[in-house]
């Protein structure tokens, strides 16, 4: 079942936030254009909540996540961690932002050190966030490792010593360790087998629910993120394209680029013959996107008008959000977009 978090305060507030990346050519490295891989995106994470953001390679989900850690810096926008601006913090207070926001890596193998135990890799991260020192780390170090459902018996073990599902767990660990209120998950199941996806997945509930923990879960997937998710953002080339709590999404999806993502995902009702929309074209590259909607190349649902009005990110019904000129909501005030095209 899932939680009602409607009196749950704002824990993380994402406003108009951009990554644009700088293409540079010739002789002096001049800036000829932009990669805009996180352009104007908004939403808001409540405490205890877990947003999923899903959308296929190269959407800028990932970036998104990178930028509201500040591990890349953005190129504009604002992030508001319980009520302080991210974006403006200087080293020290990032250091301390870093307890409260952590990331789980997608590929836990990379983002461990091979020369480090298990043990000496947490007893570390304690040490570093002045957590606890000598014993008492190594004490908390060996609980982490049961929290998260390894035995402490692996203290001296190192990282090319477990499976991928136990690596995932460490990286886990090591993201609990300093007792973080916030956590980017970035498609921390996308490199395992189905069978440990599943039990990564129950792991992280069972953290939120024991620990408060509030989680952004990326994902390409719209059936990884369905069993995790209180609300889900779809996003589409830097944009978000759609944004609903996740049963309304799932029954209601109200963008073409959601209707056909969740039309690829399998059911196991062999009596449901729901037919796939397969997307035609691949997609445009973010360093040169298409005018008016970013989508129209590829909508199945295309009108003339989509290739000039962009359209803007509104509600179609309570806590739903769809950015679609099908919807009156979306279009942008002063636009001539002939009301017969609209669907509501
Ligand atoms: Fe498709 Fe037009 Fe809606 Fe874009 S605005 S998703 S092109 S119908």
């Amino acid at each position: 079942m899932k939680k009602d978090l409607s009196n749950a305060p704002e824990l993380l507030v994402v406003k108009n936030l951009r990554k644009w990346f700088p293409i540079k050519k010739g002789l002096f490295s001049q800036t000829v254009g932009h990669v805009k891989a996180v352009d104007d995106v908004s939403f808001t994470i409540r405490k205890g909540e877990t947003l999923g953001l899903v959308g296929e390679s190269g959407c800028g989900k990932t970036t998104a996540g990178r930028t509201i850690l500040r591990l890349l810096d953005a190129t504009g926008g604002s992030v508001m961690f319980e009520g302080k601006d991210v974006l403006a913090m200087d080293k020290k207070e990032l250091r301390k932002l870093r307890k409260d926001m952590q990331i789980i890596f997608q590929d836990p193998y990379s983002s461990l050190n091979p020369r480090l135990t298990v043990g000496q890799m947490l007893t570390e991260v304690l040490h570093v966030h002045e957590i606890s020192e000598g014993e008492a780390a190594q004490k908390e170090a060996g609980d982490i490792l049961e929290t998260v459902g390894l035995r402490k018996q692996y203290y001296n073990r190192y990282p090319h010593e477990f499976s991928g599902g136990q690596r995932q767990r460490l990286g886990i660990a090591r993201a609990l360790a300093v007792k973080p209120k916030f956590i980017v998950c970035d498609e921390p199941v996308s490199a395992l087998d189905v069978s440990i996806q599943s039990q990564v997945i129950n792991l992280l509930q069972d953290l939120q629910k024991e620990f408060g923990l509030t989680y952004l879960f990326i994902a390409h997937d719209l059936s990884v993120v369905e069993h995790i998710s209180d609300r889900v953002a779809v996003m589409y080339l830097g944009k978000v394209a759609e944004i609903a709590d996740y049963k309304e999404l799932y029954k209601n999806p109200a963008h073409p680029y959601t209707q056909a993502l969740l039309s690829a995902v399998p059911v196991p009702d062999p009596k449901n013959k729901s037919k796939r929309i397969i997307l035609t074209g691949d997609i445009p590259s973010p360093a040169n996107v298409p005018g008016g909607c970013y989508f129209h190349p590829r909508c199945p649902k295309v009108m003339e008008h989509c290739k000039t009005v962009p359209p803007v990110l509104a509600e179609v019904a309570p806590l739903h959000e769809v950015s679609c000129l099908l919807y009156p909501t979306s279009v942008p005030e002063g636009s001539a977009v002939p009301p017969a095209s609209q669907a509501a």
